[in-house]
C-alpha cells in the first residue's frame, strides 16, 4: 500500500483546494517559518482520527477551520482526504484505491468517509488497525516524540511494542469479546431469575 496524495480544502492555512502527491522514495517538505509545513502533518494526524485540538495546537476543533486571511474571507468548511494505492491488498479490502476523509463544519459538526461513503471513526480504526497508519501508529513521529518515549513507563512501553508486533489488534479483540461474555453472562442470570420467580 502507498500514500499516493493528500488534499486539503480549508485546512488552516490552506484555504484553496490543495494536493501534495507523493511520488517514489523520499518526500521532503521545505518552505519559511509559518508557511504550513506543520499544518500538513497535523491535517494527516486529524484526517486519521485525531481527537484532541490541542494536539493540533487549537482550543477547539472547529479552530482548524480556515479562518481567514488578507486576500481571503474565512470558510465554514475544512476537509481532508487521503488516497492510498492499495493494489496489493494491504489493507483487507476489495478495492484497489483507497480514500479516507473528514470533515468538519464551523458548529463543530463532523463526518468521516471511506471511499466517500459516509462512516464512523471506529471503522476507519478497524481499517487500519495494525497497519502502521492509523491513530495513535508510529508512522507519525512529531518533535519531543522519541523523547517520550525513552522517558515513559514500562506498560506504556510495551503498549507501544505491542502495537508494533501486531498483537495490539488481537488484545482489542478479546477485550470486546469478553464485553460481550460478560454481557451475555449478566442476561443469563436475568432469565435464570426470572425462570426462578416463575417456577
Ligand atoms: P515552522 O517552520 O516555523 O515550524 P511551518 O511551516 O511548520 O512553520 P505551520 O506552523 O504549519 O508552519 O503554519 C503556521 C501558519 O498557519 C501560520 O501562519 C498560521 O497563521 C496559519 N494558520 C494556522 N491555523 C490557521 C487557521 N485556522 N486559519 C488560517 N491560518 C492558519
Amino acid at each position: 500500500m502507498k500514500l499516493e496524495s493528500l488534499e486539503l480544502t480549508g485546512f488552516k492555512s490552506f484555504a484553496q483546494k490543495t494536493k501534495f502527491s507523493f511520488h517514489e522514495g523520499l518526500t521532503e517538505i521545505v518552505g519559511p517559518n509559518g508557511s504550513g509545513k506543520s499544518n500538513i502533518i497535523e491535517a494527516i494526524r486529524w484526517v486519521l482520527g485525531e481527537k484532541s485540538a490541542k494536539n493540533l495546537r487549537g482550543e477547539k476543533m472547529p479552530d482548524i477551520i480556515f479562518s481567514g486571511s488578507a486576500g481571503h474571507n474565512s470558510l465554514n468548511r475544512a476537509i481532508v482526504k487521503l488516497n492510498f494505492d492499495n493494489s496489493d491488498h494491504y489493507i483487507n479490502i476489495d478495492y484497489t484505491e483507497l480514500s479516507i476523509a473528514r470533515e468538519i463544519f464551523k458548529n463543530g459538526e463532523s463526518n468521516y468517509y471511506i471511499n466517500n461513503k459516509i462512516c464512523r471513526l471506529k471503522d476507519i480504526n478497524n481499517l487500519f488497525m495494525d497497519s502502521g497508519i492509523g491513530q495513535g501508529s508510529f508512522s507519525i513521529i512529531s518533535q519531543g516524540n522519541v523523547e517520550n518515549i525513552f522517558n515513559s513507563k514500562p506498560e506504556d512501553r510495551r503498549y507501544i511494542v505491542e502495537t508494533l508486533a501486531g498483537i495490539y489488534k488481537y488484545k482489542n479483540q478479546k477485550q470486546e469479546t469478553n464485553a460481550k461474555l460478560d454481557e451475555n453472562n449478566r442476561n443469563l442470570i436475568r432469565i435464570n431469575d426470572i425462570i426462578h420467580e416463575l417456577k
